[in-house]
Formats: structure tokens, C-alpha cells, sequence
């Protein structure tokens, strides 16, 4: 099944256009910019959103850009901004402003029948061929130098694997700068050395910073499946051809090593990979040490054990060949790299500094430190972020830290061990810094002991829990509070972090266990080894996560899943400032991006409203090929209540039951249902087939559930869409935030109405989501940044008590209760959304519970209103009884009927 397909407008847009012009009424005549690289005639929401767009980047600054999903919005985002991008380039290069834009001008004769724009899209091409041969010339000046050769030859030296080498996994005696300011005779902690990374963070160096291709545009969006299919948008323009594109992924979607791919595990993955480099890498800095004639320079990946990154020259030709093609995905990149037999992750990333557009993942693009190991630099460039519809919420959750009990033993048990092996080869700078880890595992695992015996009320947790959420046990504190609850307030965590990070001690720990557990024949002792570097990498994020500033976030300590210890995240605004303060203008652009305040206030509360630049588009679709209604009764008359209490109720699920069969009956092809959860959804299942419902509807259609693991969701997409191909149509009983709902294309007969059973409102017993609650209900208060605002009428619900989070809900005013309804509703949103895919679509959008039904005019705050406008526009408020609901379906269905048929 497709995933996530734009509008498709190649099915008859003068027809299309026709319908929007006899909606509205009107042919708009309006002078506006031309957007030549458009392949089809662009509907007229499609010329205002890259209308507004090119305008907003003119402008520069921030901007959000709402359009429907289906409208084509890839599409114009492609051709407005890649169009501008070209403009400004040829308008530096006339005005002879910048050296970096020689790329559009140099070489070539002109053709002057063609606008600009085309025309320098051919001098790019020739600027490829520049590029290339600029390639060929280095590669002659640095011919490989056989440093394969040289380093098996060490390896075979290196100890081998029947003892310990004491050399190779003793520290080098560590002082700070600080601390060795007044004595030059000790070693300088290693430069680039390379020994401790966060997980949100690569080290690895690059080579290829000579080719700035100048201005450049930042595409980011959320997953693999949402960037190639903006890629397969950009092969629909003449933009694929003419500019210099780069697709950065993860290693998980890029790496051809199969020994590290059959990992698996996207964390195991990063792991072996960085591992594979670093080990060679300070193999390679002992040799230096050890007078070996190692060809000098940084030349990290050549001496990579990875096989796939060994030869440079490779990775030139791999770059030098992406260069000559069109826009690539991942998937060509990997294919490319496989046929190469050079790493296609690396040699991607090598080409981002030459590309006009960069197309990455969310987490490439916003965490600071993966901009700087990917050497990305955003200063004057711009930036769209796609799917931005939850971008705080993703934003501050990449920044999460959370290390496990277990984890935290692991890593002193390593250190311990160590220890006591190299104790007396160790330097004082060493056992002093050695030490403190020590102390401060022992204190962070301390409350987690206490914890984890369950003992939340009566033990000494270790915590001074006075400024704490929660007496004792499972509680929330600022930063603060827990370092002094703890008495390590006294560690200065910021050197502990350099040392960690210079002295390599990670890989030093962990190899060492590795070779001890090699030599103790254990099997386990690769994988041992992999999680081991885990558990120090969860370690040293959460002493990063420790050294924010205070009332950034909060710690929370749990003794659930065995005990953890996680750092939330909380304010946006800092982390989201660095980017806005750097480039040129910041796009962000979703299906639905409402509320606006909500995210200006989170994200960038600094901007006035009046400055943000926003545009919104309405559907391509006719109103009439839209059933919207919010059903209140079920077929028996009983009132539709999914809240938490009433949810499981025999009757209530007898109700739905008794809907869905009345509606297979009635509505052709695919049935979507959406539920809140999987349990629910289990329950509710569970209960229709011990009823005998379920084998009423499975006489019209067959039923699909969708999977909890995300790779067995593809086959059962296929079987549903087989069932309905063959006429006997289907149901899907699916997950609200699941796999179905985010990125799955059901168009047309996929889909022909979506049942939203209920609201789904997160669970108010998640303290992380209460303290998010807590702080946004804060915000614009002049002391939130320092302490919550709310007075907790009740601690009882970190032990998970439902019932007193949702009097912590009915503590809050106005933010926190608007924020908690936000997230319920863009989960409808985006679940709903899934249905209408193109202009010619049609579908029926049911809303199953009487709180969609309520006079809206009556509250402040209704779920309704914070549907999409053109859902909303139309939605009809059934009152009256499921009478009405199934008078309008049958009228709805009949109507398209005749339509399909004539
Ligand atoms: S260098 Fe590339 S191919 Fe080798 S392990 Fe890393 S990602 Fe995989």
C-alpha cells in the first residue's frame, strides 16, 4: 500500500479547477507569480499557498502554512520554494553579491527563449561536471595510500585475543585545562578524541568542507516514508534534474553492513556502527603513539573497521555519481551505495554542504548537536519543517533523557570492575574523575532502590522530597532540588562531561569487559558489549539532561518498570530560538497547524502575534463530497459516552456494536475505525465477539485489526485492501497515534467512511504529561520558569490514578485544559484526515460520542471547534437520534452511487 500519497493531480485538474471556480463563484483573476516548474494546471489553492509561501520567504522570519492533506502541499511547497531559491541565487549572482552562486552562471550558452530560472538550472548541470572533474583532479593529488594493509598488520600486532592488553585499554593520564594550567608537562586531554557522544549525537568528522553550495533550503519532516515521498513528489519537477539534492536518513534505513544491520535495533545499530570507527580510530592514535608510520591526517572513516568505509576514494566517487543524477531517496542512495560497495550514509552526509536542498528527518535538523556533527549550517538558509502539526511536543521530547536502574548498575559494575584491574596504572586525574562517577551512580541509584521495592511511602528514598511532587518515591523535581536532595549538588557536572567526552572512557570500560567476557568464552559478550555502550550513553545523557538550566525540565524518578530516572523536557522556546535566530525564514507547514497561539506560545513566545506570517488553505474537495456528523445515539437510542468512566461499559459497547453493523450494511468498500487504544480496542473486540456481534458484521465484511508491531502492519494493509478489491469490502478496527493512522494513504474505495469511536484524550495518570500540563498552564505567567503554577490537589496520581489526574486537569484555568483537548483533537484530526486523499475522494466521517454533538455555542472550549475548517464547516450536529444519521448516510452513499454510474 502507498504510503502518505499527495494530491494526485493528474486525474483531470481543469475538472477540478472548474469545481473550485463554480464554489466559490468567482474566476480569480488575480496577478500572481508564476510557478513554471508546476507540472499539472495547479488547482487555485495551490497557486494562493505558493503564492504565500513565496512571499513569506521574501519576507524571511517565521511563517506557518496550513493545507489539508491531499491538496498537493508537497508539491507547492517544492515548486514555490524551490522557484524563490533560484530567483534569489540569480538575483545575488546579477548584482554580483556572492561567490558562492558562480554555480548559476558560469559556462554555457544561454538560451533566451527560456525565463531565467531554466536557464540556470542548465548551467548547474554543468557545474556538476565541474564538480566532477574538480573530483577526478583530487583523487590523482591523494591517491590511496593502503592504509587497509597497514591496519590488519596492527591488528594482528595488537595483543590478539588471548590476553588483556594493558595499553590498549588503559586510560592516558586526564587533566583538565583547567586543571593542568599550571603544570605543561602532563598530556592535554585529546582533541576530537571522541570517547563520549550523546545519543542524539554523532562525532564523526568530515573531510569535504570546500564545497559550499551557498544558499540552501532544509527540508524536514517526521519519518523515512513522509521524506522519499516528497522526494517521489520532487521527480515530478524539472527541479529533480537541475538542482544538487541530498536525502539524509538514519543509519538504520542507510547502513549495508549486514552484520550490523542484522542488529537490528536502530540503538544497537548506532552503536556498533560509531563503535566500528572509534575502535580502529584510537588504534589508529596509538600507532602515532607508537612511532608506526600511519599516513597522517583525520582520516577517521578510512581506517574504519566497517569494510564499507575504509576507502575514501570510494566515498568521493560515491558523491561524485550522486552529484550526476536526479534527486535521490534513500532507497536510490542505498542502492547506489550497494552497487559501489561504500557506506551510502556517510557518503550522503558528505554531500550535504555542496546540496541546494538538504531533505533530513526532524531529529537531524533540530537537535543542535546532530547540526553540528552533520555540519549543517542554517545561518541565511531556510528551513521548512513539514508535519509540524506537533512540532513543541516532538521538539522537547528528543531532548528527554532517561537512564534505567538496571542501566546504571551495568555501568558501575564496568567501571568497578575496571577499576580494579588498572587502579595502579592510573594516574591521579584518572581515579579522582573515576571516582566521582562512582559517587554519583551510587546517589542517582539510591532513590531507584527504594523505589523499586515498592516501598513509595514509607522508605528513605535518599530525596529530600520537601520540593518534591510527591512525598517520596515516585515524584517529579526540578534539576536543583534533586542534585541537592541527592548531595551532589558539589559535582561539576560540566567537567565530569569533558572528561567523559575526552578521555574516551566509554570505550575503554566497555572493551575492556568485552575482552574479558571473549576470554571467558562468553557467548553473549558482542551483545553484552553493545548494551553496555547503551547504558553509558544513558548515562551520560541524563548527566547532559542534568546540566540545563533549572526550570527547563524536570527530573522525575519512578519506580515503575523497574525503576528509571527521566529528565522532560519542558520549554521549546531556547531550543527553537536557535534555529529561528539563524536562518532566513522558518516555514512550518502541516494539514492542520491549529491552535497557532498555542504553538507560538510554546515555540517561539518572543515573536508578537501580529509578526507570524500565517496562511490556510481550504480542501480540494466539493463540500458535497463530504459527510461529516457527529453521532450522539446509537441505533437502540442509547447516548454515546466514551469517556474513561463510561467506556467499558457492556452497553455502551453493545451500542457500538449494534452502529457497526447497521453501518456495514450501508457503506461500500473500506471502513476505518478508530479507537483510543489498543486495550480498548482488545476489550471492545473481545466483547462484539462474545456477543456475536462480530459474526454479524463479518457477513457484510470481513474485519482486520490492526497489528501492535509495525511489521506485520504492511500484510494485513494488503490483505484489507485485497478484501475490498474483490468486492466483499472490509473493516479495519485501528489505533488512534498507531501506524494507521499516521501516514497510510487510504484513498478512494480504502476508505469510504472513518468512525472516530470516542476522544481520545491521553491518559491523565502520565506524569510526564502533567508536568507538561502543569508548565504550559504556567506560561506567560511571570514566575513559571522557576515553579509550577498549580497547587496539586492530590500527589496520588504518579502511582497511575486517573481519577486525581483529572483533578489536577480541573485545577488548571485555561492553557493547561486548552493544551490537554489540543492533543486529543489533533489525534482525531490526524486520524480522520486519512480519508480524503484527492479532489474526486468521498467519504463519510463519523464522530461517535455526545460531546462532539453539544451545541459548541455553549462552551468556550469544544472538541469541535478544533476540527480542520473543512470538516467543520459542514459538520452536522445529530441531535436528533440515529435516524438522522442513517438518513443521511443512506442519502450520501446513494448520491455517489448514481455519480460512480453515470
Ligand atoms: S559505516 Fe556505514 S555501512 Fe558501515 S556500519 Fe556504519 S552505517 Fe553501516
Amino acid at each position: 500500500m502507498a504510503v502518505e500519497e499527495e494530491a494526485e493531480n493528474e486525474s483531470d485538474p481543469e475538472e477540478l479547477n472548474r469545481i473550485l471556480r463554480d464554489d466559490d463563484g468567482s474566476v480569480k483573476d488575480e496577478k500572481k507569480q508564476e510557478f513554471a516548474a508546476f507540472p499539472y494546471t495547479p488547482y487555485s489553492i495551490q497557486t494562493d499557498f505558493m503564492n504565500a509561501l513565496f512571499r513569506f520567504l521574501d519576507k524571511g522570519g517565521v511563517s506557518m502554512l496550513e493545507s489539508p492533506t491531499g491538496t498537493g502541499k508537497s508539491l507547492s511547497i517544492i515548486c514555490s520554494a524551490l522557484q524563490w531559491l533560484v530567483d534569489r541565487k540569480q538575483k545575488k549572482v546579477n548584482s554580483g553579491s556572492s561567490s558562492d552562486d558562480k554555480v548559476v552562471v558560469d559556462g554555457g550558452e544561454e538560451d533566451e527563449s527560456e525565463p531565467d530560472w531554466i536557464r540556470n538550472f542548465t548551467v548547474v548541470n554543468d557545474d556538476k561536471e565541474t564538480i566532477r572533474n574538480n573530483r577526478k583532479h583530487a583523487k590523482e593529488k591523494r591517491p590511496f595510500q593502503g592504509g587497509e594493509v597497514s591496519v590488519r598488520k596492527h591488528e594482528a600486532a595488537s595483543g590478539g585475543d588471548d590476553e588483556v592488553n594493558e595499553q590498549e585499554f588503559c586510560l592516558e593520564e586526564y587533566e583538565s585545562e583547567e586543571d593542568s594550567s599550571s603544570s605543561s608537562s602532563k598530556r592535554k586531554p585529546p582533541v576530537g578524541g571522541g570517547g563520549f557522544y550523546t545519543s542524539s549525537e554523532d562525532d564523526e568528522e568530515e573531510d569535504d568542507k570546500d564545497e559550499e553550495g551557498g544558499l540552501k533550503v532544509f527540508y524536514c519532516s517526521r519519518t523515512h516514508s513522509q521524506l522519499s515521498q516528497f522526494v517521489k513528489e520532487l521527480k515530478k519537477t524539472v527541479f529533480a534534474q537541475n538542482i544538487r539534492v541530498v536525502c539524509l536518513g538514519s543509519r538504520k534505513n542507510m547502513c549495508i553492513n549486514e552484520d550490523v544491520l542484522k542488529l537490528g535495533n536502530v540503538g544497537r545499530i548506532n552503536e556498533r556502527c560509531l563503535d566500528l570507527q572509534k575502535k580502529k580510530s584510537s588504534q589508529v592514535s596509538k600507532k602515532k603513539n607508537l612511532g608506526t608510520n600511519v599516513r597522517g591526517g583525520r582520516t577517521k572513516a578510512s581506517s574504519c573497521r566497517c569494510p564499507m568505509l575504509r576507502k575514501q576514494s570510494l566515498q568521493r566517487e560515491f558523491k561524485a555519481e550522486i552529484l550526476q543524477r536526479e534527486a535521490m531517496d534513500i532507497e536510490d542512495l542505498v542502492q547506489v551505495g550497494r552497487e559501489m560497495r561504500t557506506c551510502p550514509y556517510y557518503g550522503s552526509r558528505r554531500l550535504a554542504p555542496a546540496a541546494d536542498l538538504v531533505i533530513l528527518p526532524y531529529q537531524s535538523l533540530l537537535s543542535k548537536s546532530s547540526r553540528e556533527s552533520l555540519g549543517l549550517k542554517l545561518k541565511n538558509n531556510v528551513v521548512i519543517i513539514d508535519e509540524a502539526h506537533n512540532l513543541a511536543d516532538t521538539l522537547l521530547s528528543m531532548h528527554d533523557a532517561k537512564v534505567t536502574m538496571s542501566q546504571l548498575e551495568d555501568v558501575h559494575s564496568s567501571i568497578e570492575s575496571y577499576l580494579g584491574r588498572f587502579q595502579n596504572l592510573l594516574g591521579a586525574g584518572n581515579r579522582r574523575y573515576i571516582q566521582t562517577m562512582l559517587i554519583l551512580i551510587r546517589a542517582l541509584l539510591k532513590p531507584l532502590a527504594t523505589t523499586s521495592d515498592r516501598n513509595l511511602n514509607g522508605g528513605n528514598s535518599g530525596l529530600d522530597t520537601s520540593k518534591s511532587s510527591k512525598p517520596c518515591g515516585g515524584c517529579s523535581m526540578a534539576i536543583y532540588d534533586f542534585l541537592f536532595s541527592l548531595n551532589i549538588d558539589n559535582i561539576n557536572l560540566v567537567k565530569l562531561l569533558a572528561y567523559i567526552k575526552q578521555s574516551n572512557i566509554i570505550h575503554k570500560v566497555s572493551g575492556y569487559g568485552e575482552r574479558v567476557a571473549m576470554l571467558q568464552k562468553d557467548p553473549a559478550a558482542a551483545h553484552e558489549e553493545t548494551s553496555k555502550l547503551s547504558s553509558f550513553r544513558a548515562f551520560s545523557d541524563m548527566l547532559v539532561a542534568l546540566t540545563h538550566n533549572n526550570g527547563d525540565g524536570r527530573i522525575i524518578v519512578s519506580g515503575q518498570q523497574g525503576g528509571y530516572i527521566k529528565y522532560v523536557m519542558l520549554t521549546g522556546a531556547k531550543l527553537f530560538s536557535e534555529v529561528v535566530d539563524e536562518a532566513h525564514a522558518v516555514i512550518l507547514a502541516g494539514g492542520t497547524l491549529q491552535p497557532i497561539e498555542e504553538t507560538r506560545e510554546r515555540l517561539f513566545p518572543w515573536l508578537p502575534s501580529n509578526q507570524l506570517q500565517f496562511f490556510s488553505c481550504s480542501h480540494i474537495v466539493p463540500p458535497e463530497s463530504i459527510m461529516p456528523i457527529s453521532v450522539s445515539h446509537g441505533p437502540s437510542g442509547h447516548s454515546f459516552d466514551f469517556s474513561h468512566s463510561s467506556r467499558s461499559s457492556t452497553k455502551m459497547i453493545q451500542e457500538l456494536g449494534l452502529l457497526m453493523s447497521n453501518l456495514v450494511a450501508m457503506v461500500p468498500e473500506g471502513v476505518i475505525v478508530f479507537f483510543s487504544s489498543f486495550e480498548y480496542e482488545t476489550q471492545v473486540h473481545t466483547a462484539w465477539s462474545n456477543s456475536g456481534i462480530l459474526r454479524r458484521i463479518m457477513k457484510k465484511k470481513r474485519v482486520f485489526r490492526e497489528p501492535r508491531r509495525n511489521t506485520e502492519v504492511e500484510a494485513v494493509l494488503r490483505d484489507y485492501k485485497e478484501a475490498i478489491e474483490s468486492g466483499r469490502g472490509a473493516i479495519m478496527l485501528a489505533v488512534v497515534g498507531g501506524k494507521v493512522s499516521e501516514g497510510i494513504n487510504f484513498s478512494d474505495g480504502m476508505c469510504r467512511c472513518v468512525v472516530m469511536v470516542g476522544l481520545p484524550y491521553p491518559s491523565p495518570s502520565d506524569i510526564e504529561l502533567l508536568e507538561r500540563i502543569k508548565h504550559i498552564e504556567g506560561l506567560g505567567d511571570s514566575e513559571s520558569s522557576s515553579k509550577p503554577s498549580l497547587t496539586l490537589v492530590d500527589d496520588s496520581y504518579y502511582s497511575g490514578d486517573v481519577q486525581a489526574g483529572f483533578g489536577v486537569l480541573k485545577s488548571c484555568r485555561r492553557r493547561g485544559k486548552e493544551y490537554y483537548e489540543n492533543l486529543c483533537m489533533k489525534a482525531v484530526n490526524q486520524s480522520i484526515g486519512r480519508a480524503i486523499r484527492h479532489a474526486k475522494d468521498y467519504s463519510a466521517i463519523l464522530l461517535v460520542d455526545a460531546r462532539y454533538a453539544n451545541d459548541p455555542s455553549k462552551r468556550t472550549s469544544h472538541p469541535s471547534s478544533k476540527l480542520p475548517k473543512w470538516i467543520k464547516d459542514h459538520l452536522i450536529y445529530s441531535t436528533k437520534g440515529y435516524g438522522d444519521v442513517h438518513r443521511l448516510l443512506h442519502q450520501f452513499f446513494k448520491h455517489k452511487n448514481v455519480e460512480k454510474s453515470s
